[in-house]
């Protein structure tokens, strides 16, 4: 699904470069858990940009779905995001302005599905999360743990083939983490792929490969016990 290529990616200001990313190889195939684990400051969000083209290396090859996104435009990457990637942050990036439902209805307007098929799906994840009953108040309304579900609803509810997630259960107790990371089970049980940043073992024990970065390097990679 992604392969990303001896990738090296420095930050640069004006008295100092940073080295964020050294030489990473990494191949995520299709229908994966891959969860990214490392001190911060690591390169850990990094990488999870550049998976998700939302950021370019300075070096090397991104491959995602055969096609080299290097090279293309912007706006073709922003198109293949939009078809193919749905993003949990843990900073949720739900817009204040909109409510609960129309946060999640959004990307289902930027695929240009039809009305009643919005309605449907988002009625349908709303229930499955919990949060119907918030679907008319706006994001500043609700805990952290709400808003949190709002997000991953945002994330899956365009159906899309990878989910990045950045410290999912970040803000969450361990019940609602919990639950937040038994979605993203079931969703990879339908065959979506996951790659996920945490801090958290609770969270990466559902992972099927773990992999570490110290200092913009990986440092090992293993399969999880008992996948
Ligand atoms: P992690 O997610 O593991 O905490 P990051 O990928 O956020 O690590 O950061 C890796 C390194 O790159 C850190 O030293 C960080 O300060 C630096 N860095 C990240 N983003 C930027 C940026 N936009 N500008 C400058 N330095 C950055
Ligand atoms: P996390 O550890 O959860 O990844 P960070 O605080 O490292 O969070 O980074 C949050 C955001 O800030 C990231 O998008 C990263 O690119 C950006 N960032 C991190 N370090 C720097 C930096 N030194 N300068 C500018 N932006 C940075």
């Amino acid at each position: 699904m992604i392969q990303i290529q001896n990738i090296n990616k420095s930050y640069k200001s004006e008295d100092n470069e940073t080295l964020a990313l050294n030489h990473v190889t990494l191949n995520i195939h299709e229908g994966e858990f891959v969860c990214i684990m490392g001190p911060s400051g690591c390169g850990k969000s990094t990488l999870l940009n550049i998976a998700g083209l939302l950021d370019l290396p300075s070096e090397g090859e991104v491959i995602f779905q055969g096609e080299n996104v290097v090279n293309i435009s912007s706006k073709k990457r922003a198109q293949l995001r939009r078809n193919y990637i749905g993003f949990v942050f843990q900073s949720f990036n739900l817009i204040d302005d909109l409510t609960v439902y129309e946060n999640i209805e959004l990307p289902l307007i930027y695929q240009q599905v039809a009305p009643n098929e919005r309605k449907f799906r988002v009625e349908k994840i709303m229930d499955k999360l919990q949060i119907s009953h918030k679907k008319n108040v706006f994001p500043t309304q609700i805990s952290g743990g709400l808003q949190q579900r709002v997000a991953v609803a945002r994330a899956v509810v365009s159906q899309p083939k990878l989910i990045l997630a950045d410290e999912p259960t970040g803000n969450l107790d361990s019940e609602r983490g919990r639950e937040v990371m038994e979605i993203l089970q079931s969703l990879n049980d339908l065959g979506t792929t996951i790659l996920m940043v945490t801090h958290s073992t609770a969270a990466s024990d559902y992972a099927s490969r773990i992999i570490h970065l110290f200092d913009g390097q990986i440092v090992t990679e293993n399969l999880h016990k008992g996948k």
